[in-house]
């Protein structure tokens, strides 16, 4: 394992957008935030720093918030939104402007180039279509060079593998060979010696219009979210410390228990970039190195923090279709075509689904988890989704409410870890045929007595459907 991050692993994080040259008029370099919300552990700011203080130019970070994006709740932007106040305070005593831009990604940051004129342009990478395209079409219009960087990945999805991967089975192997090249901290951002100019300020309706952006998002109701879910970077690492201190041991064991909640409780930072997996697998590692019997904990959360995580990045950049059932394998398309007409003994509306009005007490107490903590348990999230394809018309159905319950409600949720995991429980992705069986056809099938026989699923249905204890 390397302790100091080699100018060749940062060097493979980064991929050009466009071919332009850098002009000779370039005033500044440009971090376009996007995924990764963070100042520490940020190789796309180190790679801008990098790259403006060779050409001994001001650096500064811009943030597009977009006006309307229909799919996440207020209360998510607003976690957001507190995250990002905090970045920006703290760039500042790095001499670092941080300039929040309301609206249309494109325009905003086109108009913005003709004032700062940038000599270059770093994005946050995402594998979703949505910030790809804007990435790419910005690259197109503006007159330098783009690029963009892999820093939530703890190796960049490019290099991990070249492809759509099968499943766990066939990335981990690969994910394990590049590991030790990823595994060290990168270098600190320093103090910027150029500074930014002061006039290129009053150009812009900094922190304008946010107010009214966010308003206009629907509010999912989950007023008390800011009290369970403190948002930035430095909660982000008091929460990592508290899961090493508090829940690591037994992390293997425990972690799938509902009753128990002793899962890290890490993905609403790591979903916004406010914690970076590459530190979590550091600190994790350093807790090992100092009590070893933590070692098949350890282990137990790389598979799901580094293997299981890293595959939803590669399906989602591999496979554009990770909204929609054609992205499944065959042979569960064809399983789940077959079954498309069993007769269902329950069918529930939308409406009915989200204000938890079903017959299944541990369905609605996982559905009521999720509305009122932000978060549902992650045993609870298959058992929730492989239920909603045994209860709607069909599985376009199931797909299409299971991604608009997920997105709305978890704070965790428009993530590639959603939609892998929603495909995974309804359409057999990264998973083998199962025994056939009526409406899921050869989908893993999960039920409440394995509920029951598992764990205390009573105790969690008592605290989430606000029973009173035995
Ligand atoms: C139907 C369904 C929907 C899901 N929706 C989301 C979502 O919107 N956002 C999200 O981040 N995860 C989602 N997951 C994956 C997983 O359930 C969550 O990442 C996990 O429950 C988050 O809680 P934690 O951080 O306490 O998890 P822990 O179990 O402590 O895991 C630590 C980290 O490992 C990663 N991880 C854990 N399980 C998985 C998995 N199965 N696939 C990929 N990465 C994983 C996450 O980054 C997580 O934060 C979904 C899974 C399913 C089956």
């Amino acid at each position: 394992m390397s302790q100091t991050d080699s100018p060749n692993s940062l060097k493979s994080r980064i991929k050009k957008l466009n071919e332009k040259t850098v002009p000779a008029d370039g005033a500044c370099v440009l971090y376009v935030m996007g995924r990764d919300q963070r100042v520490g552990y940020n190789h796309t700011l180190l790679a801008a720093q990098k790259h403006a203080l060779a050409a001994k130019l001001p650096l500064g970070v811009a943030f597009c918030l977009l006006p309307q994006t229909g799919f996440r709740a207020r209360e998510h932007y607003e976690f957001m939104l507190r995250g990002l106040k905090l970045i920006e305070a703290d760039l500042a005593k790095m001499s670092i402007p941080f300039i929040l831009l309301v609206g249309d990604t494109v325009e905003r940051l086109q108009s913005a180039s003709t004032h700062f004129k940038p000599a270059a342009v770093y994005f946050d990478f995402s594998p979703l279509v949505g910030s790809r395209k804007r990435q790419n079409e910005v690259a197109r219009r503006l007159d330098c060079p783009c690029y963009v960087v892999d820093t939530h990945n703890i190796m960049p999805v490019w290099v991990a593998s070249s492809k759509q991967e099968v499943g766990a089975r066939t990335l981990r192997p690969k994910i394990r060979h590049h590991l030790p090249t990823y595994l060290a901290a990168p270098e600190p951002i320093k103090k910027h010696p150029h500074t930014w100019p002061k006039r290129w300020f009053t150009l812009h309706d900094i922190q304008t219009n946010i107010r009214s952006s966010v308003d206009v998002q629907k509010s999912n109701g989950q007023t008390e979210l800011q009290n369970k879910w403190p948002s930035g970077e430095k909660t982000a690492n008091a929460s990592l410390n508290d899961f090493i201190e508090n829940r690591l041991k037994g992390y293997s064991t425990n972690r799938n228990d509902p009753a128990g909640d002793n899962l890290s409780r890490l993905s609403p930072y790591l979903h916004f970039g406010q914690l970076s997996s590459l530190e979590v697998v550091l600190a994790v590692y350093e807790a090992v190195r100092a009590d070893s019997s933590l070692q098949a904990d350890a282990d137990s959360l790389i598979e799901e923090m580094v293997v299981r995580k890293e595959l939803s990045d590669n399906f989602c950049y591999y496979n554009s279709n990770y909204k929609s059932l054609d992205g499944a394998p065959q042979w569960a398309i064809k399983s789940l075509k077959k079954h498309e007409d069993d007769p269902r003994e329950f069918i529930y509306t939308l409406k009915e689904l989200e204000l938890a009005k079903t017959h299944d007490p541990a369905w609605n107490a996982a559905q009521l988890q999720m509305v009122k903590s932000g978060k549902m348990h992650g045993y609870m999230r298959m058992y929730w989704a492989k239920k909603v394809l045994e209860w709607t018309e069909n599985p376009k159905q199931a797909l299409e409410y299971l991604l608009y319950l997920n997105d709305f409600y978890s704070i965790d949720g428009g993530d590639p870890n959603g939609y892998v995991g929603i495909l995974w429980s309804i359409a057999g992705l990264h998973d083998r045929p199962w025994v056939e069986r009526s409406i899921f056809g050869q989908i893993r099938y999960m039920n409440y007595n394995g509920l029951k026989r598992k764990f205390k699923i009573d105790a969690y249905e008592r605290e989430w459907l606000g029973l009173p204890g035995i």
